[in-house]
């Protein structure tokens, strides 16, 4: 085996966690289901002198940052998380953004050597919005513009790659899939590791009940906060259903409400979980 297959390892990196956040304000047909705690994460890969982050999380530190109206009272850097795996934020070569949600995208700024690896049509579309008067600000909502800011600020260190649909082997052994749906320009990335095809998410999916059906009857359920369509959701969970094989063993959800249940425990910092998932 060449340095070139070798697979990766896959830590999964949890740092935030909301408060009674409505199910139903997640996932279309959850209005029973009552309340979450939702956790927030993002993913380590690593392979020889490659540290790769799918995501980023965000930084909450100052009393005016853009997290704190989203009331999320659980916090930890993901700084602080990823030195607990003795990786400095210098050392993190590359960064696949699933979206430019300020809790997946917040932190890039963190990572100054990392290049990105963003949609096109993600990346132009949230400048497009953003430009919008005020009264499309539904869509930007979710927006932090220091986001990207920071993300013009790679662009002109020429340490932003945008990709124009599916690509395979991005890094030897990452692939990107659009996702279209929750967002306009989403990706989901797979990753080859010791345990085969892993999906990583990104926001495409909240709920393993949404591929596998309200009343397990395999009926995919929508989310209910996307700007992109229903329809190209649809299209993506099952872009995802095929990927895995219908096993949901192999796909990785950034807000697993089940916190990556059976997966080892690497390390723990002030309740927030390290697992191993490949
Ligand atoms: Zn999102």
């Amino acid at each position: 085996m060449t340095s070139d297959n070798k697979p990766w390892e896959v830590y999964v990196i949890e740092f935030a966690r909301s408060k009674q956040q409505p199910w139903v304000d997640l996932v279309a047909g959850m209005y029973d289901d009552g309340k979450v705690d939702l956790p927030f994460s993002f993913v380590l890969l690593r392979r020889g002198d490659r540290n790769v982050l799918v995501d980023t999380g965000f930084i909450q530190e100052s009393s005016d940052a853009f997290s704190l109206r989203f009331g999320i009272p659980y916090w930890v850097s993901p700084v602080r998380m990823l030195a607990e795996l003795g990786i400095g934020p210098g050392a993190i070569t590359d960064i696949f953004v699933t979206h430019a949600h300020f809790d997946h995208m917040g932190s890039i700024a963190e990572f100054p050597n990392a290049n990105l690896h963003i949609q096109k049509s993600e990346l132009l579309s949230w400048y497009e919005a953003i430009a919008l008067p005020p009264r499309f600000g539904y869509l930007t909502a979710i927006i932090d513009p220091d986001t990207l800011r920071a993300a013009l600020d790679a662009s002109v260190e020429h340490r932003v790659s945008l990709i124009d649909g599916d690509k395979d082997d991005v890094l030897p052994g990452i692939h990107v899939r659009l996702g279209s749906g929750h967002t306009i320009g989403q990706q989901f990335v797979i990753v080859q590791s010791a345990r085969g095809r892993l999906v990583i998410s990104g926001d495409c999916v909240y709920s393993s009940r949404q591929l596998t059906g309200h009343k397990h009857d395999g009926v995919y359920a929508p989310l209910n906060n996307a700007v992109g369509s229903v329809w190209e959701q649809l299209k993506t969970i099952d872009r995802i259903n095929t990927e895995i094989g219908g096993d949901l063993g192999q796909l990785i959800i950034l807000h697993d409400i089940e916190r990556w249940k059976g997966l080892p425990i690497v390390a723990e910092l002030e309740g927030f979980r390290i697992v191993r998932a490949g």
